[in-house]
């Protein structure tokens, strides 16, 4: 037998972490390495963080896991600090990001059947977005890599350029239920939505009588310097599928929707077993507890300034490597300038100079930090960005 008791799906490297402190990861043979992908973008609040680490160990020792069959103070507590801070009427938790927009797919679809508008059903989605790996997050994508050998797909997405409003509104028909999108995408690239495209999403939404549903497993909870991404567009959407930092490394994710968007959404529409369970409502808490500090986001905000602009005082002394820097707060990405190198300078960093980072499409390496990280920990990054990028030397090319 060849294949390997863990399934092969990922082609993983040899950093084998067994310990986490703070920014750092420890490997198997006591290495240190620079964690700036925090577990991709989960580590919110770095590793061993000590709120976080003793509100789980006593929930574990509290009550792990009940049925959704039964009231949950737990869940209840932390739905109701979700709702008093965003734009959401109403929360309903899961297990990961794909079942966040899982659940938002549901609930456009039901919503436009509670209105009598069955026919309804289609999302416009974009290309090179990445929703997760489940069968309906993997429709919402046009993206080969993902589907081929999958097929045949949930029916019922339309694929537009990221960023195209005009290619957007021109797929709206009669059986449109709304649009899809990442506020910024992240696997894809790094790339922001413009300004132009986030709201005019919006307005074609009102318009139109559409959904407007986000993703923001990524670029939500405090990733970009604001709570949420779409705070800095001046807009809100109907239903937005969270996780990733949420649990700040606990496996849990949210589909946030206005009472509104969410009318379809009655008994027996929908359900999890283990999703909001106590141990999960733990982790999100004490994840808030610390995020809605007065002056948390500001200071993701200020990180990110300083982590950009170390970022823009390098680049001009290595222009034949790096092109431009992407993104927002402290979910940065610089896209090199050699094709296709993003994924050997990742690794070239990791072996030769201790410091993690993720590669994405477009040939853009990805800096997630800690949300919680030090002036330190960006001075010693930009040292060994540095030097990683003096000691790199491009691929051999493939021998023809
Ligand atoms: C990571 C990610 C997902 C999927 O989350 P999982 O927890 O892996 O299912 C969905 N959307 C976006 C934007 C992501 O970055």
């Amino acid at each position: 037998m060849s294949i390997t008791p863990l399934m092969p799906v990922y082609p993983r490297c040899e950093v084998r972490p067994v310990r986490g402190e703070g920014c750092y990861l420890i490997g198997e043979r006591g290495e240190r390495y620079l964690d700036f992908a925090a577990g991709i973008a989960v580590n919110a609040l770095g590793h061993g963080h000590p709120h976080l680490v003793k509100a789980i160990a006593e929930q574990a020792a509290t009550l792990m896991h009940v049925s959704n069959l039964y009231g949950s103070p737990q869940g209840e507590a932390l739905a109701k600090r979700i709702v008093d801070n965003s734009f959401a009427d109403t929360v309903f938790f899961t297990n990961s990001g794909a079942e966040a927009v899982e659940c938002a797919i549901k609930t456009a679809r039901r919503y436009h059947y509670a209105n009598g508008n069955p026919q309804r059903h289609k999302l416009i989605t974009f290309k090179n977005a990445f929703h997760g790996r489940t069968l309906g997050a993997i429709s919402a994508t046009d993206q080969p890599k993902m589907r081929d050998g999958f097929e045949p797909l949930l029916p019922g997405f339309d694929y537009v350029a990221f960023n195209d409003l005009e290619g957007a509104l021109a797929k709206i028909d009669d059986e449109t239920a709304g649009f899809l999108v990442e506020t910024v995408q992240g696997e894809g690239g790094m790339t922001a939505g413009t300004p132009d495209f986030i709201t005019g999403l919006r307005r074609a939404a009102d318009e139109h009588g559409l959904l407007l549903i986000l993703d923001e497993v990524q670029c939500g909870y405090g990733r970009t310097g604001k709570f949420f991404a779409h705070e800095h567009y001046g807009i809100i959407p109907d239903i937005m599928a969270v996780a990733k930092g949420i649990g700040g490394g606990f496996p849990l994710g949210a589909c946030l929707a206005t009472e509104e968007a969410a009318k379809g959404m009655v008994f027996g529409t929908h359900g999890s077993t283990y999703g909001g369970n106590p141990l999960a409502m733990a982790a999100g808490m004490a994840v808030l507890d610390v995020m809605l500090e007065p002056g948390f986001f500001d200071r993701v905000a200020q990180m990110g300034e300083r982590l950009r602009q170390a970022f823009e005082q390098l680049i001009p002394n290595h222009d034949d490597l790096f092109e431009e820097i992407r993104g927002k707060g402290l979910m940065l990405g610089i896209k090199m300038k050699e094709p296709a190198v993003a994924r050997d300078f990742v690794a070239h960093l990791r072996d030769n100079h201790g410091l993690l980072t993720v590669a994405a499409g477009e040939n853009v390496f990805r800096v997630l930090p800690p949300l919680v990280i030090e002036d330190s920990h960006i001075s010693e990054a930009i040292e060994k960005l540095s030097a990683g990028a003096a000691s790199y030397r491009l691929p051999e090319p493939p021998a023809s």
